[in-house]
């Protein structure tokens, strides 16, 4: 044992052991920070609950260490969010004001979707303020609810908002397989259809779709080559069991969403949810829950998403370190308000967050279509060459062609 009132020769040794610990600890603490942790979608329920019930002083510093491994921890992406088909939804999802089950207790009307040129617009807006994801929400069972018509006008507007250089997500409701791949082609970079909560809970949100619908409908995205988002809602009644479900769902899908919003419930006056006066939850438990799902999901975006308003900038600041790395901006989600963008500025500038840009910076991963006529080219020819395959002229087609 060394001590200060040894000789020179043994201070010069102690000195030199306590450099070796100490650089020897530096090389375990940097070979724990460039390991990254695998990737791996068998979570058990058990380990997702223990992962979200640890302390939350720990599993903030614990998603904090995953999320640098994969992210830049500066880095948070604007997304836009726009109704472009607002009310008259067939659906009955218990939070949503868009529901024509009980629009005379919200007040909200069915409109027209939006046309091609209003929606381009609303994407260079949101451009020039600093989004580089734009993503356009119809209230909509599926696309098959309203006919081709206005499936190809949402086809026009994903390929001339995709060629502004933003990734591009809809959420239109279910999807047939066919429908996938026209989005695919059109140009689209990611489909949104949230789980919502979990399946345990799903039978209290809703009754015209069950769960499978929802993951079926993701498997048609991820199968067409798009990428996925799904996330959830957390503050609807549900257990914290129903949260670690959800999570547990997301997590144990073939491939991981790579967008996973955490949303909490805005009450709208007139929606059943509203009328049952839940309490929302706090600020912490969004932290938790975003803290949870950057652990066990490290790649994927963790969008912090509606009832960002009712959080202050320090519990965001917590759940950008916590793994959160998007949020939408624009003083409207949909139909609920959100938190307006000078505000959202003011919070970037104090917390030190940088602009994500689209696609991280990288190359865009898709080919996309450059005009809006090469897009339309693109769909026919993929159509035609459905229609030659139906007819059992396919194989013919491939012998002739090779
Ligand atoms: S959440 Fe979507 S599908 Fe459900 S009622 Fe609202 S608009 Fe319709």
């Amino acid at each position: 044992m060394f001590a200060w009132n040894t000789n020179k020769l043994s201070q010069r040794a102690f000195l030199a052991c306590r450099g070796l610990v100490k650089h020897q600890m530096c090389l375990s603490q940097v070979r724990l920070m460039s390991s990254k942790p695998e990737i791996k979608n068998d979570w058990t329920k058990e380990e997702v609950a223990e992962i979200y019930n640890r302390p939350l002083i720990n599993l903030i510093f614990d998603a904090a260490s995953v999320h640098r491994k994969f992210h830049n921890p500066r880095e948070v992406q604007q997304a836009t969010l726009l109704s472009i088909k607002t009310g008259g939804c067939i659906e009955t999802c218990s939070y949503c004001s868009q529901s024509s089950s009980w629009s005379k207790d919200t007040k909200m009307k069915a409109e027209k979707l939006l046309e091609l040129d209003d929606v381009f617009q609303a994407a260079l807006d949101a451009k020039a303020a600093g989004s580089s994801r734009f993503c356009m929400g119809a209230a909509w069972r599926g696309p098959s609810q309203v006919g081709p018509k206005q499936f190809e006008r949402v086809l026009d507007m994903v390929s001339k908002v995709r060629s502004l250089g933003m990734e591009v997500c809809t959420t239109l409701g279910m999807l047939t397989e066919d429908q996938a791949k026209q989005l695919k082609h059109a140009g689209l970079s990611c489909y949104n259809h949230n789980l919502d909560t979990s399946r345990e809970y799903y039978s209290e949100i809703t009754s015209s779709r069950t769960y499978d619908d929802r993951l079926d409908t993701l498997q048609k995205v991820r199968d067409a080559g798009i990428s996925v988002c799904s996330g959830g809602i957390i503050g609807m009644g549900e257990k914290e069991l129903d949260r670690v479900g959800l999570l547990h769902m997301l997590a144990t899908l073939p491939e991981h969403p790579e967008s996973v919003p955490i949303n909490a419930l805005v009450p709208v006056e007139g929606t059943p949810l509203a009328k049952k006066d839940i309490k929302g939850p706090t600020g912490l438990e969004m932290v938790r829950c975003v803290a949870t799902a950057r652990i066990i999901m490290p790649k994927s975006m963790v969008r912090l998403s509606a009832g960002r308003m009712d959080l202050s900038i320090a519990e965001q600041a917590l759940c950008f370190m916590a793994g959160a790395n998007s949020i939408f901006a624009g003083d409207k989600l949909l139909t609920t308000p959100n938190a307006e963008r000078d505000s959202d500025a003011e919070m970037f500038t104090a917390l030190g967050l940088l602009n994500k840009p689209a696609f991280n910076g990288e190359e865009e991963p898709f080919e996309i279509p450059p005009t809006r006529e090469e897009s339309i080219r693109r769909r026919e020819e993929w159509q035609a060459l459905k229609n030659v395959s139906a007819s059992g002229k396919g194989c013919e087609a491939i012998k002739t062609s090779a």
